[in-house]
């Protein structure tokens, strides 16, 4: 009966970050590094605000683009946050970041067509792309180059059919944020190509030692950006699956077709908390951004002395992306064996594209006594590997 099946969905593989968590159900004690969310719970007055909310009637379907309240926060929470002036109908409230990506891919790929993303990235791109029909068109990226973008790359990626590039920074899985340079170039040669740009900026908020800045911003890239952004990460409300998109109202006003006959629109108790998580104290949230980057440095640091291991510095994400090569050049069996034998998750970086291969990704998501007991089992584990 498979055969029933799409072909278009019988050829997508099932995220192997949820494999491994699967493989991890069958043992007690274990630690796991391997899921991309807070370990913090949304803050009890945003809970709070969403219940009261819902109990005097928010409980019903909201427009496509979103709470009207939620979407005239967001436009002061750009101003007031990345200085971005926007209208309201450059914006639209999603189910989740996940949301924005459908809805955009949706919007801008024919079948046949070409989205050029560059690898190691996030599985949902590629799946995604293939369900539109599309096809994924992987640039690499290097360890050497902290997985940041060569543009001469993406440059050469580029063809008859390529309708979009797809980019992701703060990076997941790699942590690597593009730099100032980078952006320009990629905008240039956005505009150069005739290009779209859908730019990922889910961890605009966990840039460390720098600050965010978006392609958005560069000239000319205002009329062919899609930003997708969530709640998911910087208000720690995974579960409540919101997110949000800014564009040109153009792009925008196509999106909301997708997003009406997909999902109508986005929860409404879900919507509610996040106006609530928009009028909190942002030190709030900026005490998690803390604990994550002291996790993430506290990693890097016991990491990139370990034997074997090679590692880029912590710069963004909270995730970090060692190369386990001169150890093993198979990855899958390195985080098999390391929930086996340690009680560890971690996902294997070739689940991330084939950059990825002979590295691991690492989610700094649980405390530091933990992950440093965490840390202690990966060493054990390598120093046996290695003896
Ligand atoms: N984009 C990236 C790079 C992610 O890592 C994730 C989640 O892990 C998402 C988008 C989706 O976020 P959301 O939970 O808001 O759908």
């Amino acid at each position: 009966m498979k055969e029933k099946v799409s072909k278009n969905v019988r050829r997508i593989t099932p995220s192997r970050i949820r494999e491994m968590s699967m493989r991890a159900a069958r043992y007690r004690e274990v630690i796991s590094l391997g899921i991309g969310e807070p370990d913090f719970h949304t803050p009890p007055s945003i809970c709070r605000s969403a219940l009261a909310d819902a109990e005097a009637g928010a409980t019903h379907y909201t427009p496509t683009r979103g709470d009207n309240e939620l979407v005239a926060a967001l436009q002061e929470y750009m101003i007031r946050g990345r200085g971005i002036e926007m209208d309201q109908s450059g914006i639209i409230v999603t189910h989740g970041g996940m949301g924005g990506l459908t809805a955009s891919l949706r919007t801008l790929l024919d079948p046949g067509e070409e989205a050029i993303i560059p690898e190691p990235c996030f599985p949902t791109y590629p799946a995604q792309i293939e369900l539109a029909n599309a096809f994924p068109v992987y640039v690499p990226t290097d360890f050497d180059d902290g997985f940041v973008i060569r543009p001469d790359r993406i440059a050469a990626a580029v063809t008859s059919k390529s309708r979009l590039m797809l980019i992701n920074s703060p990076n997941n899985p790699t942590g690597a944020v593009l730099p100032g340079h980078v952006l320009d170039e990629l905008a240039r040669i956005a505009v150069e190509k005739d290009l779209i740009v859908v730019s990922d900026e889910v961890y605009d908020h966990l840039v460390y030692g720098g600050k965010h800045e978006s392609i958005y911003t560069r000239p000319g890239m205002a009329e062919r950006t899609i930003v997708v952004n969530s709640f998911s990460k910087t208000f720690a409300m995974t579960g409540w699956r919101i997110g949000f998109s800014f564009g040109p109202p153009w792009l925008i006003e196509e999106m909301m077709k997708v997003a009406m006959f997909f999902t109508s629109c986005p929860s409404s108790i879900g919507q509610r908390a996040a106006l609530a998580a928009l009028n909190t104290d942002r030190r709030v949230f900026a005490a998690m951004e803390e604990a994550f980057e002291t996790r993430c440095r506290f990693a890097w640091e016991r990491l990139r002395k370990m034997p074997g291991i090679r590692i880029n510095p912590a710069s963004g994400s909270f995730y970090l992306f060692p190369s386990i090569a001169a150890i093993t050049v198979d990855d899958t069996s390195f985080a098999m064996d390391l929930v086996d034998e340690e009680r560890v998750v971690v996902v294997p970086g070739s689940a991330f594209g084939p950059s990825g291969a002979g590295c691991i990704r690492i989610s700094c998501t649980v405390d530091t006594p933990i992950l440093s007991e965490a840390l202690d089992r990966i060493e054990n584990f390598i120093r046996r590997r290695m003896s």
